[in-house]
């Protein structure tokens, strides 16, 4: 039986996943700069026996795996494959050496996981129908997102999958389980950049003035408006500012205040209809008040929504792989990921691998300095990719 097949040799993979997962923390790369890495997994695809493999968005790669009939029918899998600036605290023998940048997002294990379902399915290529197409993608934490680049090279074409699926570390979900979601899944973020513009003087003459602390104070207050009264109940919206800069003094009163926001939500027309309702709001409000304002909202990545059936059929495939007790349904997350821009083009469905081990002591979120993983995850995390993927081609 195929399932046992790839169980036996995701076993027999395992300590390789980790010493590839391994090498891969310890030379971290940030956003876009990933050329040892993208070598790193050239070389391995070469070495398993993958040469279909095209360059894409600079630093990351597709490649193909092709069963009997290989028209049939094509799916793919995605991993990313960057680092985060954050200096790492834990002293173990695979710590970063490259001092303030570290795998604190798992993208290590996602690229070392689908190295190894690659050689799985590479090695069982004669026991499926259809093709499996490989993502190894750059740039995941930095908008406007690596996956806009692979979709702009052309990833998702020639030959066009049917669907994709992703697989991302979760250190909330104990190891040895996997956890999935049905339809909207994650956030669209975007950031905010304001500018109060004011005429800032002597903190005892406001008459003489336009105090921008006060009109930004106003601003902070009001702009939640929008998520209180504008968007519907139905739709979950945040909007959280994280940084106020006003250099004044106790007794000066500066010119301008600078405002740092997120705006988070899970609609498209909401996102874009909010994103006027905030211009219109804070500059009315602003100039109400005798103030100006340069409002710029950046664009981050669109929110993420699971296609149902796709999902759901991974969500069976997982259970006959794990058993029934070790897949978990997911909540909706506020943080955002770039597969959204796949899942956008075509059927997607993102799961989260459990990498928790409290005896152990690896409980830290992820872009945290303490993040690790429960590094025994890295053999469900390899043959469940390659399992899901031969499931998703036979229920063509
Ligand atoms: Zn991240
Ligand atoms: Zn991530």
């Amino acid at each position: 039986m195929l399932k046992e097949k790839i169980k036996s040799l995701a076993q027999e993979l395992k300590e390789e996943v980790i010493s590839n997962r391994r090498h891969l923390h310890a030379n971290p790369e940030l956003s876009y700069q990933e050329f040892e890495t993208a070598n790193f997994v050239k070389q391995k695809l070469e070495e398993i026996g993958i040469h279909k493999i095209e360059s894409k968005a600079t630093t990351g790669w597709t490649a193909l795996i092709e069963g009997k009939n290989p028209t049939k029918k094509v799916i793919a899998l995605r991993a990313d494959m960057d680092a985060l600036p954050i200096v790492e605290a834990n002293e173990v023998s695979y710590k970063s050496q490259k001092e303030g940048v570290m795998h604190a997002c798992g993208h290590d294990a996602h690229t070392a996981s689908l190295l190894g379902a690659a050689k799985i399915l590479h090695q069982v290529r004669d026991h499926f129908e259809g093709t499996i197409k490989l993502l190894f993608q750059p740039g995941e934490e930095v908008a406007p997102g690596g996956a806009s680049f692979m979709i702009k090279d052309g990833a998702l074409e020639n030959p066009k999958p049917a669907g994709i699926i992703g697989q991302h570390v979760m250190p909330f979900i104990p190891a040895g389980k996997v956890g999935f979601r049905q339809g909207i899944y994650m956030a669209s973020a975007d950031e905010l950049y304001l500018t109060v513009k004011g005429k800032g003087g002597h903190g005892a003459m406001p008459e003489t003035l336009i105090d921008p602390v006060l009109i930004a104070s106003h601003l902070i207050v009001a702009m939640q408006q929008v998520i209180s009264r504008a968007s519907s109940p139905k739709v979950p919206s945040v909007l959280s500012f994280g940084r106020v800069e006003a250099l004044g003094a106790t007794n000066v009163i500066p010119n301008e205040v600078k405002i740092q926001g997120t705006f988070r939500t899970l609609n498209e027309e909401w996102r874009a209809a909010a994103h006027k309702k905030m211009l219109q709001l804070a500059h009315g409000l602003v100039e109400s008040m005798g103030g100006k304002l340069d409002f710029e909202i950046r664009k981050g990545y669109p929110f993420l929504q699971n296609d149902p059936e796709l999902t759901a059929r991974a969500t069976d495939a997982a259970k006959e792989y794990l058993g029934e007790e070790n897949v978990v349904d997911l909540d909706i997350w506020m943080a955002a990921e770039d597969f959204a821009y796949y899942s956008q083009e075509i059927d997607g469905c993102f799961y989260r691998l459990g990498t928790r081990n409290e005896a152990k002591g690896i409980v830290s979120g992820v872009h945290t300095p303490t993040f690790d993983i429960e590094e025994d995850a890295l053999e469900i995390g390899a043959g469940l990719m390659a399992w899901l993927a031969v499931s998703e081609l036979e229920k063509a």
